[in-house]
């Protein structure tokens, strides 16, 4: 016999599917949305939906963004003359706190990862080079300290240095094998300011 009805069953499963939510926090989450009114559960549903269906790429820096043209990328007093690449879009909003950072973004939701399959091809690495035009002085890389963020800035360096643009690496206050997105601001500063040339 089933513990629960069928239709709560199935929303503790779609719970447990999420990242970091096990069985118990499941059924948490589920008798929450249960205990709640009908409005706000419609609110949580609606607002999973259209974020889903909104979903889209900023067309020049390939951040998700609501609009054709992110925030960043419209705004003309940041310096689009300097691109720093990251890997993913929470990265972004790392930097972002950091308050270093004056330049505009590439977001390669990615690393190249060979052991993985995952190939240039498989990011937005064509974007990138796309991007380096004439007005372009440094594309600083920001992917993450480990074996595929390594790989990927090797990889983007020889791929720009011939279109004589600068092209630096955010030095390492970041702990090796760490993710930019959880370090902490100062560090992601020092880090910044710290970047050597390739
Ligand atoms: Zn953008």
């Amino acid at each position: 016999m089933a513990l629960f009805s069928e239709s709560l069953t199935k929303l503790i499963e779609e719970f447990e599917k999420l990242p970091g939510i096990g069985h118990k926090n499941a059924q948490r989450l589920a008798f929450y949305i249960l205990d709640g009114t009908k409005e706000q559960a419609k609110e949580l549903a609606d607002a999973i939906t259209t974020a889903r269906n909104n979903l889209k790429f900023c067309t020049v820096c390939q951040n998700i963004s609501d609009k054709d043209v992110c925030d960043i990328c419209d705004n003309s007093s940041r310096d689009h003359s300097t691109i720093c690449v990251v890997q993913d879009p929470r990265d972004v909003a790392a930097m972002e706190r950091s308050r270093e950072f004056k330049g505009v973004y590439h977001v390669l939701h990615g690393a190249i990862s060979p052991l993985n399959g995952i190939g240039p091809d498989d990011i937005k690495m064509r974007e990138l080079v796309l991007r380096i035009t004439d007005d372009v002085k440094e594309v600083i890389i920001a992917t993450n300290p480990n074996i595929e963020g390594e790989a990927t800035a090797m990889y983007i360096s020889r791929l720009i240095k011939p279109f004589g643009v600068k092209v630096t690496r955010i030095a390492h206050g970041i702990p090796v094998g760490g993710d930019l997105e959880y370090t902490d601001e100062v560090t992601l500063a020092r880090a910044l300011q710290g970047r050597r040339e390739f």
